[in-house]
């Protein structure tokens, strides 16, 4: 049962509209459910001790001060026209490739090493909601995906789940900028696109599809790219912005929950929040909302 503090900060507009949706991916069943989270603020928290948790970008010490306040330089420069309400998609767009392209490239220069991500990792605060791991877990035993799509660090990313979570999974799977590193453990290039914040959506279905390739027990010879996950058409979307809601854009879906966390501006932001998520949680909450929702689309007694 859900704990009182839930309940609290759980915000449903349309419990009848839930339930439908629920009652459609349960007769459905696991084969045809997967799904797609969002990772900074997401699947981690917000608030660690008191203060803001890192990202995955921002917990990256490069073990080379000068090029840390390099990056950090240009995060003062970019990120207050991220936030701008004023600048049009197009511009905003084109100043994001080039802050990312920007802050890869001093990483690459900087002599990013992988020993230096496993340090920054085990000293950052970044902290996962409480249930992320029981979540995982459940999906995995069903050979549900999990996708998780980020403009932060796929590597970076992968770390903080090794050492916070202290096991992996076979059915996780990571969409974001993955590094290239030589013998010695240098990084020399990125693979692939460049994923900033306003792009992840466009593509990110396509980038998993080969990643999930393996898992696939009901993946055909013939079938390539991404059928395994684009036959995958019912959807539990995990954001903590609105944005995060155009992560299933390359699905034609045809159900679809997405659970919201509202983190900030609580407010000013719960109105569309709560319309444009099934659920809505705010105060930070635990992970154990999604945890309970899957548990009751696919109980063992219920099958
Ligand atoms: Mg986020």
């Amino acid at each position: 049962m859900e704990q009182p503090d839930l309940v609290a900060n759980t915000v449903i507009d349309n419990p009848r509209a839930l339930t439908d949706k629920i009652n459609l991916i349960r007769d459905a069943g696991p084969s045809k459910f997967q799904v797609i989270a969002d990772f900074d603020a997401t699947l981690t928290k917000y608030r660690v001790n008191g203060l803001r948790g890192q990202t995955s970008h921002g917990l990256l010490q490069q073990g080379n001060a000068d090029y840390d306040a390099k990056r950090q330089a240009l995060y003062d420069h970019y990120h207050p026209m991220e936030i701008s309400p004023v600048i049009p998609i197009e511009e905003k767009t084109k100043l994001m490739e080039e802050w990312w392209s920007k802050t890869h490239d001093l990483l690459i220069e900087g002599g990013l090493t992988y020993d230096a991500i496993k340090k920054s990792v085990a000293n950052s605060s970044i902290a996962f909601r409480e249930g992320v791991t029981e979540l995982f877990g459940f999906l995995e035993k069903l050979e549900i995906p999990v996708l998780i799509f980020s403009a932060g660090l796929a590597d970076v990313i992968e770390e903080v789940l090794r050492q916070n979570l202290h096991r992996t999974f076979k059915n996780v799977k990571i969409v974001s900028n993955r590094m290239v590193f030589d013998d010695d453990g240098r990084l020399v290039s990125f693979k692939g696109k460049l994923i900033h914040v306003l792009n992840k959506n466009e593509h990110a279905l396509d980038m998993a599809a080969p990643l999930h390739d393996q898992l696939g027990a009901d993946i055909g010879e013939e079938e390539e790219g991404n059928a395994y996950v684009k036959q995958r058409t019912n959807v539990l979307l995990l954001g903590d912005h609105l944005g995060d809601l155009r992560m299933s854009d390359g699905l034609s879906y045809e159900t679809r929950i997405c659970i919201g966390f509202l983190n900030d501006n609580i407010e000013k932001s719960l109105e569309s929040y709560r319309k444009e998520f099934d659920l809505v949680y705010i105060n930070d909450a635990p992970m154990r909302g999604a945890l309970e929702l899957v548990s009751q689309l696919f109980s063992t007694e219920a099958s």
